[in-house]
């Protein structure tokens, strides 16, 4: 993980290699709430603190859903993103899923335009409730 943040040019202090972990360690993205609860040692302004500099490192995900939702990016080029993938969200038990073999489509944007993040959440009825 130290050697994760060090690639991407961030400097892993302990905070930050807690967040980190607990990220790594969710396997599904996590909001700044769900990410409270899981690095209690750390308070709330820190942790958004250190999301944002992993986001302007793109060591993030960022899903802007109903929430918003953090993830590690495990992309390994710097120019551009190869770990984009669908994410699902069940609107029965409100859980976020990686569809890590579900590549986001191409989206091609109108000249003039420069995309940042692209997300791309499908909602429904996941598998465990039914689907
Ligand atoms: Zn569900
Ligand atoms: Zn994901």
């Amino acid at each position: 993980m130290k050697a994760f943040l060090e690639q991407h040019g961030v400097k892993p202090t302990p905070n930050r290699l807690l967040i980190a972990r607990a990220l790594e360690k969710a396997g599904s993205p996590l909001s700044l709430l769900e990410l409270e609860a899981r690095v209690e040692s750390i308070d709330k302004s820190n942790i958004f603190r250190t999301l944002n500099t992993f986001r302007k490192a793109h060591l993030v995900h960022v899903l802007e859903g109903e929430v918003v939702r953090y993830e590690l990016c495990h992309s390994t080029h710097e120019d551009h993103d190869d770990d984009l993938h669908v994410h699902f969200y069940c609107v029965l038990c409100h859980k976020t899923i990686c569809l890590e073999d579900t590549p986001v489509p191409p989206v091609k944007v109108p000249q003039g335009y420069r995309p940042q993040a692209l997300s791309y959440l499908v909602k429904g009825v996941c598998p465990q409730c039914g689907g």
